[in-house]
């Protein structure tokens, strides 16, 4: 008889755990966003739309090639060509040479997870409550109003280290890299970018990343969708800094660094990422897995920082239990 499994997440991990386990198990996917994708977001402001969770990614292992090539063919991710440069507040900007193939889903960033949750029982809007004690064989999950979600044989979280702790509470001594969290200043301006570059690399300074989304293939041109990231270091000295003041800050900084207005700009959001990356891996565990109570995790603060990391991680995931 197939085992009842629960994934707790629909980003990159949740949904490639639920395409790789779903003939042999009945798999259903908790989110508690309105939508898929988790950290591969896209925010729509129509007409402007910022990635504003990773801008892109980068494929190293022959086995994430494989597994993008039908989604290049098909159009659905696509190589991001263009000038990088470096800046520096009071310094000339400098060209910045990639040295491989930066990839983007289009055309938005959530598409490849859109695809990914296709034949899946996705539940969106659906907070996964902390486990209590196993009932017989089974977990009992419920939601945060305490609404029934089901009995399973396993629970699966891809949920950040803290919020997976904290859903695991009482069975597992879980430990893994320290997350950092990240400002995204999203600008919109209703005309065309009329620059040469496509990204921006900061130096010492509290922007980290400016990206021109809008440059990005398959993406609306008439417009300029600029995407900012904070530094790690920056996000994590003002965490519990009011969202304007924190928008302001990078604003200012944002116009001094490239002479572009913002004060006359047509779209002007800040999202924070609590738990946008991890710092740095130690150690060789890629996942969490506790056959005995029937549970297991796994995500950035397991494998690596990369979306490639992470999804390498889910599919080991995925194989391990698929052996047991
Ligand atoms: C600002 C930023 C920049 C980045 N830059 C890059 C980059 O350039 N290149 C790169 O490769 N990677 C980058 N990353 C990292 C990459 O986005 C992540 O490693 C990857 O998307 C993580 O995927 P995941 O599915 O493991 O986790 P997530 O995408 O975080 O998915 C976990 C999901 O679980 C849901 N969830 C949590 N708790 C519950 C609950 N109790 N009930 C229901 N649902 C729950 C969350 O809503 C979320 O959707 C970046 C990330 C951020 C935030």
């Amino acid at each position: 008889m197939k085992k009842n499994i629960a994934i707790i997440g629909a980003g990159i991990s949740g949904l490639t755990l639920g395409q790789k386990l779903k003939e042999h198990a009945h798999v259903t996917i908790f989110e508690k966003a309105r939508g898929v994708g988790g950290r591969m977001s896209t925010r729509y402001a129509d007409p402007f739309y910022f990635d504003h969770g990773a801008p892109y990614f980068t494929a190293r292992t022959h086995e994430f090639q494989s597994f993008l090539q039908p989604y290049i063919e098909d159009g659905l991710v696509a190589e991001w060509h263009g000038k990088v440069i470096n800046l520096e507040l009071g310094k000339k900007a400098t060209k910045r040479l990639w040295f491989e193939p930066h990839w983007v889903a289009t055309p938005n960033m959530n598409s490849v997870c859109k695809q990914l949750g296709q034949g899946l029982d996705v539940r969106l809007s659906c907070e996964v409550a902390p486990l209590t004690r196993k009932q017989s064989d089974f977990w009992e999950l419920q939601d945060k109003q305490g609404t029934p979600l089901g009995a399973y044989d396993w629970v699966i979280s891809t949920a950040p280290l803290a919020q997976t702790q904290t859903l695991f509470h009482t069975e597992t001594p879980l430990h893994g890299a320290p997350m950092h969290g990240c400002y995204s200043l999203m600008i919109g301006f209703n005309r065309p970018w009329n620059k040469q570059w496509i990204a921006a690399k900061v130096r010492n300074n509290p922007i980290e990343w400016i990206i021109i989304n809008s440059t990005k293939p398959q993406r609306n041109k008439d417009v300029t969708s600029i995407l900012v990231h904070s530094s790690n270091h920056w996000a994590d000295e003002h965490s519990d800094c009011d969202m304007q003041e924190a928008q302001k800050m990078l604003v200012e900084q944002f116009m001094a660094l490239t002479a572009i207005d913002s004060a006359g700009a047509d779209y002007l959001s800040t999202h924070r990422w609590k738990y946008a990356v991890i710092e740095d891996r130690k150690g060789d565990m890629c996942f969490y897995l506790d056959a005995r109570h029937g549970i297991a995790a796994t995500s950035d603060w397991a494998s690596g920082s990369r979306i490639e990391e992470v999804w390498l991680s889910a599919n080991r995931l995925a194989e391990r239990i698929l052996a047991i």
